[in-house]
C-alpha cells in the first residue's frame, strides 16, 4: 500500500478565489476547466480564502463540485496537517497569500501571467503524466 502511493506522489492545490479563479471578484487567471482537470488528475484541491466558508462552499455547489477542503487565509497549515501529500501550493494573488502559503509551508504560485506560463503546464497540462 505504501509503495502504491509513493508511485503516485500527490499533489494538492489551495486556490484562493478573488483575484485568482475566474469566477473571484475581482476574476482572476485559473479557470474552472483548470480546476476541473486538477482534481482529475488526482489533485487534493480546495480553496483557502478571506471570503467566509459558507460562501466557499456555495461556490463549489454552483460549480457542482466537491472539494477537499474549503478553509480561512491563515488556515493553510491545518489543511497541511489534515492531507499527506509530496508537495503543497497555494495559488494567489496578493502578498498576503505568499506569506500564509509560505508560513504554513506551502509553495506560493502567484496567479499573474508572468508566473502562469512557467507553472500552469506543470500543473494543469492534462498531457503531462
Ligand atoms: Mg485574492
Amino acid at each position: 500500500m505504501s509503495s502504491a502511493r509513493s508511485d503516485r506522489p500527490i499533489t494538492l492545490v489551495s486556490f484562493d478565489i478573488d483575484g485568482t479563479l475566474e469566477v473571484g471578484d475581482p476574476p482572476g487567471l485559473i479557470t474552472i476547466p483548470m480546476v476541473r482537470g486538477a482534481q482529475r488528475r488526482g489533485y487534493v484541491i480546495g480553496t483557502c480564502s478571506d471570503r467566509p466558508v459558507s460562501f466557499q462552499q456555495q461556490l463549489w455547489e454552483r460549480l457542482g463540485m466537491v472539494p477537499h477542503f474549503a478553509v480561512l487565509k491563515h488556515r493553510l497549515a491545518d489543511v497541511k496537517a489534515q492531507f499527506e501529500a509530496h508537495t503543497y501550493v497555494h495559488i494567489g494573488d496578493t502578498d498576503i497569500d505568499d506569506h500564509f502559503a509560505t508560513v504554513a509551508g506551502f509553495h506560493f504560485i502567484r496567479a499573474d501571467t508572468t508566473a502562469h506560463d512557467s507553472w500552469k503546464r506543470l500543473l494543469f497540462d492534462p498531457h503531462t503524466p
